[in-house]
């Protein structure tokens, strides 16, 4: 009989057969005729929306279909933090809720994720960001989130070698929350995929959605490249693609797509074991376990559906690890990639029903909808399941864009490529 169970024993009890005895992680199905729920993408959101519709709610004869393979969107390109280090009301609860089912996570999947509670600190230059940075921080802690303000002595103490002295961008302390970090990106897919089919769930992949039936006001149903699928409740939870796959039902979203890009140099010693944001310039770093260094920084400025960045980008990103530490100019870089960020137009997200009936949307995580992926998952479950948002994503609705009711984490307005 082949072994499902992830354990120290079975690991050991495998290793003296070769591994030959464990079950695939999930199943390859062919697509049923019907579903109660279909879900359209299979990144970390879809998955986990499967995953808790399944488990939470009872909700079983699930599909959720991708259009390449699981993981292969930003949930497998992203820079790996999660954190909850949000300000405004209607943000602050649900990251938390995120981390705190981040918390649990592998436990509850029985899946090593590699969730990684290192603490992300958000460095300040100034002292009207340092003002910033208190309010935010008190705002956490109203709500019950740790958040802790270090001066300049301390910061020095964590990482003695950023450049202190740099005339233009000195190091005054930093915003940390301790119990941000990391998580393996694609073990997430694979851990909620794995969970998923578990419970009986169908993940298809290599089915391109190319449209999307509505009959009476009403969506039935999908066309995929292989073959139509019906569905009582259709999702969406395509990330970057979200404005193409819901203008398939005739829906136009507050959205922009543009492209952000991410950086992994050789593998070094470790020497940067946090997360750390640099709060001049759009620079952020971590190491990862196996010694490469992974930052990021700006979006490439131009709206694009194209999973590759340009080379400007490339180099104000450098610039700002090297006005942060000059000791990585000579770390070599290995790689980079591109992603799809479905960015709104106040830099928060949608978890909604849309005008359509049985048609739901999950979408407008900008660059920051991978540490939201079980929040988001268990949150969007409970819509579709109950027809009633989750109390703890209330806020994120489809008309605050008419009404005004905008969360602008940033106060940027609406320019979707500044959030
Ligand atoms: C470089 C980079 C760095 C990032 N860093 C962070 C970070 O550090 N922390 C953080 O919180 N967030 C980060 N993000 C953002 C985060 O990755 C995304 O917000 C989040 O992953 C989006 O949700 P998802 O995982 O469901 O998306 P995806 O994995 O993109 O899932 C959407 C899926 O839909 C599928 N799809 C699209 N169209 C169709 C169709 N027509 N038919 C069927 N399937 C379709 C896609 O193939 C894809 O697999 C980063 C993103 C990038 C690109």
């Amino acid at each position: 009989m082949l072994i499902d169970h992830y354990s120290i024993w079975n690991v050991l009890r495998q290793s003296l057969k070769g591994h030959t005895g464990w079950k695939p992680a999930w199943r390859e199905p062919e697509p049923k005729a019907e579903y109660d729920v279909v879900i359209i993408g299979g990144g970390g959101h879809g998955l986990a929306t499967a995953y808790y519709l399944a488990k939470r709610y009872g909700i079983t004869n699930v599909a959720v279909v991708e259009k390449g393979w699981i993981g292969s969107g930003n949930v497998g390109r992203n820079t790996t933090i999660v954190r909850s280090n949000y300000m405004l009301p209607g943000n602050i609860p649900f990251y938390e809720l995120a981390l705190q089912l981040w918390e649990g996570l592998e436990k509850d999947l029985n899946y090593n994720a590699m969730v990684s509670q290192r603490g992300i600190l958000n460095l300040y230059h100034s002292d009207g960001q340092r003002d910033a940075y208190a309010r935010r921080g008190n705002a956490m802690r109203l709500h019950g989130v740790d958040a802790e303000l270090l001066d300049e002595s301390q910061v020095q103490s964590m990482y003695p070698w950023f450049d202190y002295d740099n005339a233009r961008f000195p190091i005054k302390g930093g915003l940390i929350q301790r119990r941000g970090g990391t998580v393996r990106h694609d073990a997430v897919a694979w851990g909620y995929a794995r969970a998923a089919d578990r419970l009986g769930v169908d993940i298809i992949q290599n089915a391109e959605v190319t449209a999307i039936r509505i009959e009476n006001g009403r969506a039935t149903g999908i066309e995929t490249k292989r073959g139509f699928i019906r569905a009582k409740k259709l999702a969406l939870s395509v990330a970057g693609n979200s404005s193409r796959v819901a203008a398939m039902a005739g829906l136009k979203l507050p959205i922009e797509s543009h492209v952000l890009q991410a950086f992994v140099s050789e593998g070094i010693k470790p020497f940067i074991d946090g997360v750390v944001t640099f709060g001049a310039g759009h620079f952020y770093i971590s190491q990862s376990d196996k010694g490469g260094l992974v930052f990021g920084g700006d979006l490439d400025g131009y709206n694009s559906y194209a999973q590759r960045g340009n080379l400007p980008v490339v180099e104000d990103v450098l610039e700002g690890g090297m006005a942060l530490m000059p000791r990585i100019g000579r770390v070599r870089l290995l790689r980079s990639w591109g992603g799809i960020m479905d960015m709104s137009m106040d830099g928060s997200p949608i978890i909604d029903k849309t005008p359509i009936d049985s048609l739901y949307l999950n979408a407008g995580w900008c660059y920051g909808g991978f540490k939201a992926t079980p929040a988001a998952g268990l949150t969007f479950a409970h819509l579709i399941a109950r027809d009633e948002p989750h109390d703890t994503a209330r806020a994120y609705r489809l008309d605050r864009f008419a009404t005004g009711r905008m969360i602008d984490e940033k106060g940027m307005g609406n320019q979707p490529n500044l959030h």
